[in-house]
């Protein structure tokens, strides 16, 4: 198990006991499998089943809501209109979708260009299901519409607008932490005081459970075996994202093509074999997951540590694992 060096988490974990919240209060799980291409999974406490079933529902279907708003897989939604028509003309969007994209923005800006929502100006031609990857010819076609200030915001008119042709943006990279952050949010609203919500790589918790924190592995990258893990992080009302190369990929003559791309070269980024980020909400850490594999392990760990408020773990194709500031290696 991971140390943290900030207060907090690690006081609460070695006090072990906890006075039971509520008489009947109980855990309620449910996992649903498809909203934003994924499973989204949660854990929550409540003294009520009807709340807890309330609580739950409204969570999916608000993530069935950003799903149809942000998914570039689903014609109808508004970020497919972007897509299509930004390049010639402003495309007025919700508040909703104008503030993640000038979040997303903002991101670009952070990680120096590592994470960029127009990496699918050159994403678009992969399909890792069916092991497509674009020629290189392709590759370099496309690679002048990848630059995050393509993408001009208006937000007097709330609308978005293309600076040039060939452009496309896609939101897998932070939307499903903003699902998450607004999942959180929902529970809040419902009393909710203790729980754990995760769409895909992406994980937010509330509270404590029974007075230690939550538990929450890293995944070993290159395990046969799904569960094995590389280490244990405590954590509370904190967020936590890990990004992987084992995610979504094939191998093809020694190559491994998956999911993240470098938005310089238009190939999948290699520097790392998986990182993990723990901040404050998972809108920032889905949003800095993507950097380590674009800018390399030390790159990385330096942004982390100067960002201050978010820690990392890092996995690196040596099997080294590298940890910011703010951890203690397990002992
Ligand atoms: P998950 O979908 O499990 O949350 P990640 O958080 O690792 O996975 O996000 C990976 C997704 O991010 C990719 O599937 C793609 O949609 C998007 N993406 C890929 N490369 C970049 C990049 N350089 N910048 C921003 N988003 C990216
Ligand atoms: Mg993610």
């Amino acid at each position: 198990m991971l140390k943290r060096n900030r207060g907090g988490a690690l006081a609460a974990f070695m006090g072990a006991l906890l006075a039971m919240p509520a008489a009947h209060a109980e855990w309620y799980r449910r996992v649903e499998d498809g909203i934003m291409g994924t499973r989204i999974s949660m854990e929550l406490w409540a003294d009520d089943p009807q709340v807890s079933a309330r609580a739950i529902d409204a969570v999916l279907a608000e993530m069935r809501r950003v799903d149809e708003l942000m998914s570039t897989y689903k014609p109808t939604s508004q970020l497919s209109l972007v897509n299509a028509e930004a390049a010639s003309r402003p495309v007025v969007i919700t508040p909703e979708l104008f503030e993640l994209l000038e979040t997303s923005l903002k991101y670009s800006e952070i990680t120096e260009g590592a994470f960029d929502i127009t990496y699918a100006s050159v994403g678009y031609l992969y399909d890792f299901r069916r092991h497509v990857h674009p020629t290189e010819g392709a590759i370099a076609k496309a690679l002048p519409a990848i630059n995050f200030r393509h993408v001009l915001l208006d937000r007097e008119h709330t609308s978005v607008r293309f600076s040039q042709p060939g452009v496309r943006i896609d939101l897998g990279g932070i939307a499903k932490g903003h699902s998450v952050d607004r999942a959180i949010e929902i529970l809040k609203s419902f009393g909710i005081a203790h729980a754990v919500v995760s769409a895909g790589g992406d994980s937010r918790v509330i509270g404590d459970r029974f007075g230690k924190p939550w538990i929450i592995g890293i995944r070993n990258p290159r395990a046969a075996d799904p569960n094995a893990v590389i280490t244990r992080l405590p954590l509370e009302d904190e967020a936590i994202s890990t990004s992987g190369d084992y995610e979504r990929f094939f191998d093809e003559g020694g190559v491994r093509y998956h999911h993240i791309i470098d938005p310089k070269t238009g190939h999948s980024a290699s520097k790392v074999l998986s990182a993990t980020i723990i901040g404050p909400t998972a809108t920032r850490t889905d949003g800095l997951s993507k950097t380590a594999f674009v800018l390399g392990p030390e790159e990385c760990i330096k942004l982390i540590d100067r960002l201050g408020d978010v820690d990392a773990v890092l996995v690196t194709p040596d099997g080294r694992v590298l940890y910011s500031k703010g951890l203690k290696a397990p002992n």
